[in-house]
């Protein structure tokens, strides 16, 4: 379990930090809303849990919130900030946040919120993963668009997994190869233009919009049709 540590002040990032590895948690710090987006993009899937200040420098933890909540729909993120308001607990929890925790804080609460996000995100994540019209009923392996049953080769459906884990995000023929195939998988083979074409015939079909897009010189994109 990764969890990504938003926090500018050194003491508490590393008081956060240290007390996550010594529960077995991984933790990856960043100390401004732009470090981040960039560790949770990073992290792609392997990004678990988010604990967020919302007084940083630069961009605020609220934008933050924003960002990550649009690439991250599933991740738990709990607020972690002494901003102590209804009004700033409301605002939180409106804008995506899954809990909120203010300080100063309790570690063992801490580490109970965070197993009790982690237990409903498990329970969410394991039956389905939804983009737009597309779903992915992940306990019978089988994927529906616009209420039309699709069936997947175990790579085109690993493909797709990753494709929906990580919606909106560009992903790179390497990140691809690494993630559905193997590192160190020949970085000339042309598998993943192969297989992306397998997807597409399977997912379209008239009247739909194609969600799988290719970024020229960067690689494909799961991009929701809202989302243009
Ligand atoms: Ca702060």
């Amino acid at each position: 379990m990764n969890v990504l540590v938003v926090e500018d002040d050194e003491r508490i990032a590393s008081f956060l930090a240290k007390g996550l590895r010594s529960e077995g948690y991984g933790a990856t710090v960043a100390r401004t809303g732009d470090e981040a987006v960039a560790a949770a993009a990073a992290m792609h899937d392997g990004l678990d849990l988010v604990l967020l200040d919302l007084g940083l420098p630069g961009k605020d933890g609220l934008e933050v919130l924003d960002v990550l909540r649009r690439r991250h729909r599933t991740t738990p993120i709990i607020i972690v900030t002494a901003r102590d308001t209804v009004h700033d607990k409301v605002t939180g929890l409106d804008r995506g946040a899954t809990d909120y925790v203010t300080k100063p804080f309790s570690f063992d609460e801490l580490l109970a919120r965070i197993r009790a996000a982690l237990r409903t995100s498990e329970q969410a994540g394991s039956a389905e993963l939804a983009v737009a019209d597309l779903r992915l009923d992940i306990l019978t392996k089988v994927a529906w668009r616009a209420g039309r049953r699709i069936d997947l080769a175990p790579r085109e459906w690993a493909l797709l997994e990753f494709f929906m884990r990580n919606p909106d995000q560009i992903l790179s023929r390497t990140q691809i190869l690494d993630h559905v195939w193997e590192y160190g998988f020949d970085p000339g083979s042309n598998i993943v233009d192969v297989y992306v074409g397998y997807l597409r015939r399977k997912l379209n079909s008239p009247g739909l919009v194609p969600l799988l897009q290719t970024v020229r010189g960067a690689g494909y994109r799961l991009m929701p049709p809202g989302a243009r």
